[in-house]
This record gives structure tokens, C-alpha cells and sequence, in this order.
């Protein structure tokens, strides 16, 4: 079967799609197939311990948390060290078995969930769950890919670095599933995404071998840079189990600032300003439309609009101090100044870490807010930063004449470009009607991303969710060598089939 892959590919100039989908359809079907004889030979492979194969202990792992993808697994391995991580492979390589790599079951593209043909492995990273080194000198941290966002952030702060990813699922999910489908989060503004944020990893290829770029090293000119390959790479191309990740200075401080504008150009004038005056110290630039405020005070209890009257639109602004900068009296001159020159309505400082946790929760919790208000279609997109305000008012211009009654709620990581565009169903009707216009409403916003030379993923990934319009968006050339690569570093198709391309 590997020759056949690799000779049907050496014969193709431009790798059609139909082609891709015959060679790893055929890669994909072994008769050889036996759940019994597969389960026993696994258990001498990763231990019997790390088998799991009854379908009451598989339910977690076999959906994903937004209840759209529901597959079914023929076992779940997780091994203890990378080395079997990398065994196991090795026998679903010569065994054409597929492998599904799970971290902390948060994605939210469907890219951790088996396929319905209860034929593929789960292969959890959950126990590989060691601090290798912590090194403030070289400002490194490596540790294996089971260990969860949070902890990463405590192993950090133990030594007094930082480590600045941060998202709403930190506490659950996993260094390992953050690196494969390179999470972004309320921070990427002032650090970069997760493939900013990694210095070298230890991965385990389909065939069964251990490739090692971990190091400390910040210059390392040696030729392709195999570590970013992987990055993002969603496990079609190795299995992650280890990272040796960058740490920065700790913020001694942070100041949360909500502030009230009339709309989102005057938010982009803010965000430039804010630069200006406050340099690096800038951490988090979030906007919120007020249909978002909405929502949360009304669903989520505890919360309240923290300002007087209600405004248009919003921003939460972060500001972290360094050092022995104090960041609350920088934070209060450049909001002083901000409402004098009229780039804010109103804005409010958090006096307190509870209040600084009142104002974040606002932001956190429009997903769920935004769930209970009904049916909701969402996006995850990027555009250039000095865009928005145009992409926010035309996209609502078109969804209004194709759903006049549908209700946008734009928000997200306005300092990066990322918006979240959620559309949220008519206030009166009915969710399922709603949500069966999803094509449509997907084709008018991601159209006009297409225009405005965006992204359709920012920061969530492909998975399945977005296989298939991948196909219609991303440059030809850049597809036909995403398939090249693949078929070089997996050429029996057995990591993750079906995901990504
Ligand atoms: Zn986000």
C-alpha cells in the first residue's frame, strides 16, 4: 500500500482531489481488520491498563462539547510514555488503522472525534503528563503534552515567568491540543499564537519513530523548520508528546478597563491610541457588540452591565505592568485621556481582582450566553485589524437583506483581527428553521471574507467543520503540497483520516 501511495503520487503533477480521496480510501480498508486479535496485540503494546474498550467509558471521548460530532471508537489507547505513544503508531502504520489523537476534548471544529465506523482509535495524551524542566535563565519550559493549559501557566508563575496563552477552556485543555491545532485565545495580540510560543517539540511519526527538535535554543538556522510543520497540523501529520515552550516576564500587575463607543471605528482609533500610550504593556483588545451585553445579563446570572447607561458597542482592554511600572495609574491616565479626546462614550476601571474577573466574565461568557438566547451560526474569522469596522458594516448590510430578522453578534479579538461573527436566530421562531439556513448564512459571511482577503479559520482550525470549504478557499498550490506532505509523513493515511484536508 505505501508503494502504491507513493508511486500513484510520483505520477501526478497536480494532485487532484480524487485521487487523494481513492489512495487513502484504499489505505483506510484492510481486510485484515479483527477487533479482538487488534485489542490484544494493543495491550501488549501500551498495557492493558491503557486500554480502554467498554462503550459506557468511551462516551466523553467519542463526542465533542458543542453536541455536533458524535462518532464511535473501536478502543481508546493512552499510553505512558511518548516511546509506546510512538509503538502504537508503529503497529496502526503496518496495520492501516486509523488514529484519532485526543487531548483535552475542547476543540470545537470536530477534530478529535472519531469517524460512525467504530474502526478508528482514540489515542488520548492524557497521561503523559510530566514538567521536564522549568529553565527561567533560558526562559524555557518543557513539558509533555497531557499537561493542561493551566498548569503550564502555574509551572510558569512558580519560577516567576509567564506563560501568555490563555483561553476560556485552559483549565481543560492540553499543551499537546494546543499546539496541534495552534491555539490563539485574548492574548495573541501582544505574544502571538501558540506557533509564536514554541521552541521545539518531540513528536511521534506514523511510522513509529520519535523526531526530537526540543531544545532552548532561540537561534537555530539548520535548515526547514520541521517544528512549525506540525504546528497547527491538527494530527494529520505526527502525534505531539512533548514541548519545550518560551516563557516571558510576569506581569506584576494587570488593569481591566470596559469601555462604552458608538461604534467599531471609533474602537480602531482606540486600539491605536492605546498602542501609542501604552506600548507592550497592552494585552487584551476585545470588542463586544451590545446585543452580546445583552445576552449575558440577561442569561448569565451575577452579571450586570458595568456602565451607566448602555452603549453600542464595547471593549474589554487589558493592560498588564512590568517591572516596576505601575500599570493602574497608566491605565487611568490613557482612559482619562481616551474620554477627553472622545475616543470612549464612558469607560470603567476595575478597582479590584473580582472586579477585573466581573469584566472578563462578561466577555467569557457570550458563547454560552448567546447558547441560551437560541440558535446561533458561527464563524471564527480573520481580517486585517484595519478592516473591521468595514467588514462588521457590510457583512451586517448583507446578511440583513438575505435574514432581515437574523441578529449578528460580532465580538472577539478585535486587537489581533479575529472576530467571532456569530449569527443568532430571529427573536421570535423557530432554532431548526434557524439553523437550516446555515449554507447560506455560511456562503454570504465567509464570501465576504473571501473579499476581504481573510481567513475562515482564526484560530479554532479546520477539522470537519471546515474540510470541505478549506477545499474551495485555500490556494490550489498551497493544497496539492499540504497532500505532498502528508503523503510523505503518513503515507498509509492513518493519523487522523478525515480531519483537515
Ligand atoms: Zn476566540
Amino acid at each position: 500500500m505505501f508503494m502504491l501511495v507513493r508511486e500513484t503520487f510520483a505520477n501526478v503533477t497536480r494532485t487532484d482531489e480524487h485521487w487523494w480521496k481513492r489512495a487513502h480510501a484504499l489505505t483506510l480498508t484492510s481486510d485484515r481488520f479483527d477487533a479482538p486479535t487488534t485489542i490484544d496485540r494493543l495491550t501488549t503494546i501500551v498495557g492493558r491498563s491503557a486500554v480502554i474498550e467498554n462503550p459506557a467509558d468511551l462516551g466523553a471521548y467519542v463526542s465533542e462539547p458543542r453536541g455536533q460530532y458524535h462518532g464511535r471508537a473501536l478502543c481508546m489507547v493512552e499510553p505512558e510514555t511518548p516511546e509506546k505513544v510512538a509503538a502504537f503508531l508503529a503497529f496502526c502504520h503496518t496495520h492501516k488503522i486509523g488514529v484519532v489523537p485526543q487531548g483535552g476534548n475542547t476543540g470545537l471544529v470536530g477534530g478529535q472525534t472519531p469517524d460512525a465506523s467504530a474502526h478508528q482509535i482514540i489515542l488520548s495524551l492524557r497521561r503523559l503528563r510530566a514538567i521536564r524542566e522549568i529553565d527561567p535563565s533560558s526562559d524555557a519550559l518543557t513539558v509533555e503534552a497531557g499537561v493542561t493549559l493551566r498548569e503550564t501557566q502555574e509551572a510558569a508563575a512558580s519560577v516567576n515567568r509567564y506563560f501568555p496563552l490563555s483561553l476560556a477552556s485552559e483549565g481543560s485543555c492540553t499543551i499537546g491540543g494546543n499546539i496541534a491545532t495552534n491555539a490563539g485565545g485574548v492574548h495573541v495580540l501582544a505574544y502571538g499564537m501558540m506557533r509564536d510560543l514554541v521552541l521545539g517539540l518531540e513528536v511521534a511519526l506514523a511510522d513509529g519513530r520519535l523526531l526530537s527538535t526540543l531544545g532552548k535554543l532561540r537561534k537555530d538556522n539548520t535548515g526547514y523548520d520541521l517544528t512549525r510543520l506540525f504546528i497547527g497540523s491538527e494530527g494529520t501529520l505526527g502525534v505531539i508528546t512533548a514541548a519545550t515552550l518560551k516563557l516571558y516576564p510576569r506581569p506584576c500587575g494587570h488593569a481591566v478597563a470596559f469601555v462604552g463607543m458608538n461604534d467599531p471605528s471609533q474602537a480602531l482609533s482606540l486600539l491605536a491610541f492605546i498602542k501609542e500610550r501604552a506600548g507592550p504593556a497592552l494585552q487584551a483588545f476585545e470588542l463586544i457588540p451590545r446585543l452580546g451585553i445583552d445576552f449575558v445579563t440577561q442569561h448569565i446570572p451575577g452579571a450586570r452591565d458595568p456602565l451607566a447607561a448602555p452603549h453600542r458597542w464595547y471593549a474589554l482592554v487589558e493592560l498588564a505592568g512590568f517591572a516596576d511600572r505601575d500599570v493602574d495609574t497608566l491605565a487611568a491616565h490613557i482612559f482619562e485621556e481616551a474620554l477627553a479626546q472622545g475616543y470612549v462614550a464612558d469607560a470603567t476601571l476595575a478597582h479590584s481582582l473580582d472586579q477585573a474577573a466581573a469584566l472578563w466574565k462578561l466577555r467569557e461568557s457570550l458563547s454560552e450566553a448567546q447558547k441560551r438566547e437560541g440558535g446561533s451560526i458561527k464563524h471564527d474569522i480573520s481580517i486585517a485589524v484595519n478592516q473591521i469596522p468595514d467588514f462588521i458594516k457590510t457583512a451586517a448590510q448583507r446578511l440583513g437583506e438575505a435574514f432581515p430578522a437574523a441578529r449578528p453578534v460580532p465580538f472577539g479579538h478585535m486587537g489581533d483581527g479575529n472576530l467571532h461573527y456569530n449569527v443568532s436566530q430571529p427573536k421570535v421562531g423557530d432554532k431548526q428553521a434557524f439553523l437550516a439556513q446555515r449554507a447560506e448564512i455560511n456562503a454570504i459571511v465567509h464570501g465576504l471574507v473571501q473579499e476581504f482577503g481573510g481567513s475562515i479559520s482564526a484560530e479554532h482550525g479546520i477539522g470537519v467543520l471546515k474540510r470541505d470549504l478549506l477545499k474551495q478557499v485555500k490556494d490550489p498550490v498551497a493544497l496539492d503540497l499540504m497532500r505532498a506532505i502528508k503523503s510523505t509523513l503518513d503515507p498509509a493515511g492513518i493519523l487522523n483520516p478525515g480531519k483537515l484536508l
